[in-house]
């Protein structure tokens, strides 16, 4: 039975405090020279910035499943249509926050339904960096964006 288990703060080795007990887990969807990004609402914590879909992971859930489960609750895709290619683990020591990057077909369509986030959107690779980023994407983005051009090659 899946309960949800992952939910509270943790007091990181970083010095932060991060969203999580068993550590987070998000997507990073990409398609072509594009990233699925998501604006947070101002109200939520490191609220106003763009990042991937995701959050706490819950004990019983591997990494993909809990990543695809915030996914689909925060963007509405179809997980079907995403195709996992590497898991970028951002290890803090006693927290993690694990980025699944997935290719998406051409078929998939994102769009908000949660309250938690309200413009979901294809951006660029090259035009990432114009935006305000979650804290914790920021931190990581250099290393996925290296990964990512990996997959689909240098723009
Ligand atoms: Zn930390």
């Amino acid at each position: 039975m899946s309960s949800r288990d992952g939910d509270g703060w943790i007091e990181c080795s970083c010095g932060n405090k991060h969203w999580g007990v068993h550590g987070a887990a998000g997507v990073l969807i990409f398609r072509n020279s594009q990233i699925l990004l998501q604006h947070r609402a101002p109200w939520v914590h490191n609220g106003d910035t763009w990042g991937i879909p995701g959050g706490a992971r819950d004990s019983h859930e591997s990494v993909i499943e809990g990543a695809f489960r915030e996914a689909v609750e925060e963007t509405g895709v179809d997980t079907a249509l995403l195709k996992p290619v590497h898991t970028f683990c951002d290890d803090h020591g006693n927290w993690k926050y694990e980025t699944v990057l997935a290719q998406a077909s051409d078929d998939l369509i994102a769009h908000e339904v949660n309250d938690e986030s309200h413009e979901v959107r294809w951006v660029e690779i090259d035009q990432v960096d114009l935006l305000t980023l979650h804290p914790s994407f920021r931190n990581s983005w250099p290393e996925l964006k290296k990964l990512l051009h990996g997959f689909i090659g240098p723009h």
